[in-house]
């Protein structure tokens, strides 16, 4: 088993090649794709328009193989939380989070993250490796099935946003292959304005995404100038706000939208101020934008405090004055922790104290 390869890892034209170099047509591999992405099925005997010789071949060389929940946690206001086991002690997070007229899921692209955000917990945890395309892809591949997608292919997930574990565009080729099956309507036909990728700004990848493959873009911003921004993102301090505003304005002229959403994480004293909002506006004279306030997800030994509620109101409403479009993020899913990179920070402790997964439970305070 070891040596088949995975057919998640495919998009339909690496499939396509694939199967010409075992003599089979193009048309075999959108078949083959539409029963594993569109029916779920991951047994070849249950591919039944495949040609039996077609199948002996797939039953002998590949796999469908997706990672495997270690945890599924419900929250009562229904966001449903999958921790997933990646190997070698290693989980990354999904999350679905339903509301009356759509369904999102929010997958991970890398275990752990290098660009070590000051006020994440993911990126506190440190980098341990990327995800392969099927890793990526197997998260909705997963999600449908636990969600129970019916063989029709009546779905519950319109809206895919990468803003789970990881930073994908450090992960791009891969996050590509999935993005492609994403779009594909092979596989889950999602329009590509129901596709987000967040990004904390790593410049060439953004252009390369752009041609690659454009989907919705949110960039996260969390600072309205370098010096700021140079602490809470490190990235910032190679690609510095002047050449991520440009990258933004670039991107916008392939995608889908005509605004980039700005993530922007409420820290208590530290970007909250009525200035900070003032030079997010001017900054909302260069790039198309929307602001996304996003109240800090505090995790254990994290030195910030979420900025307290009246606080985001007044911040939100100086935006708003100014014409411009701000929401803040509903904390939903608090209590099975499923606030961005919240579970796998508790169960996981890449500081190699422990190395073995344990049941977010017990060590929830
Ligand atoms: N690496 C990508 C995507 C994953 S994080 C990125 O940084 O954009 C998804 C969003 O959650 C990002 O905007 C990230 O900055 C934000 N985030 C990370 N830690 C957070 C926390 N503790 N509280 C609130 N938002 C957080
Ligand atoms: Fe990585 Fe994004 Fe966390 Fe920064 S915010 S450490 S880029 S996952």
């Amino acid at each position: 088993m070891a040596d088949k390869v995975n057919l998640l890892d495919f998009d339909v034209d690496g499939l396509i090649d694939w199967l010409a170099a075992r003599g089979e047509k193009p048309f075999r591999a959108k078949q083959v794709v539409r029963w594993i992405h569109r029916f779920g099925v991951s047994d070849f005997d249950q591919m039944t328009d495949v040609a039996k010789k077609l199948r002996a071949t797939l039953a002998e060389e590949a796999v469908v193989s997706c990672p495997q929940p270690i945890r599924d946690a419900e929250s009562s206001d229904g966001t449903r939380k999958w921790l997933i086991d990646v190997g070698n002690g290693n989980a990354v997070e999904s999350v679905f989070i339903p509301e009356s007229n759509r369904g999102t899921l929010c997958i991970s692209s890398q275990a752990g993250c290098a660009l070590d955000c000051s006020f994440c917990s993911t990126g506190k945890q440190g980098f341990n490796r990327n995800l392969s395309a099927g890793e990526i892809i197997g998260q909705l591949w997963l999600a449908n099935r636990l969600l129970g997608a019916t063989a029709d292919g009546e779905r519950v997930i319109s809206n895919v946003v990468m803003m789970g574990m990881g930073e994908p565009l450090a992960n791009l080729d891969n996050v590509v292959t999935a993005l492609k099956l994403m779009l594909d309507d092979h596989a889950y036909g999602l329009s590509r304005r129901r596709v987000t990728v967040s990004t904390s700004g790593i410049v060439p990848a953004m252009d390369r995404l752009r041609e690659a493959c454009p989907v919705a873009l949110a960039v996260s911003l969390h600072a309205p100038n370098d010096k700021l921004r140079d602490e809470l993102v490190p990235i910032n301090q190679k690609y510095p706000l002047k050449e991520l505003l440009a990258a933004c304005n670039r991107y916008l002229t392939a995608a889908p939208r005509d605004f980039v959403t700005f993530e922007y994480v409420m820290l208590d004293g530290i970007n909250d101020a009525d200035s900070h909002a003032r030079e997010l506006i001017s900054i909302a004279r260069e790039v198309p934008c929307k602001y996304n306030l996003i109240p800090f997800n505090p995790f254990p030994n994290s030195p910030y405090r979420r900025t307290p509620a009246e606080r985001i109101r007044r911040f939100a409403g100086i935006l708003q004055d100014a014409g411009l479009v701000a929401t803040t993020r509903k904390t939903r899913g608090d209590d099975v922790d499923a606030a961005c990179g919240q579970l796998a920070g508790q169960v996981l402790d890449k500081t190699r104290r422990t190395q073995t997964i344990q049941p977010a439970s017990t060590l929830r305070s």
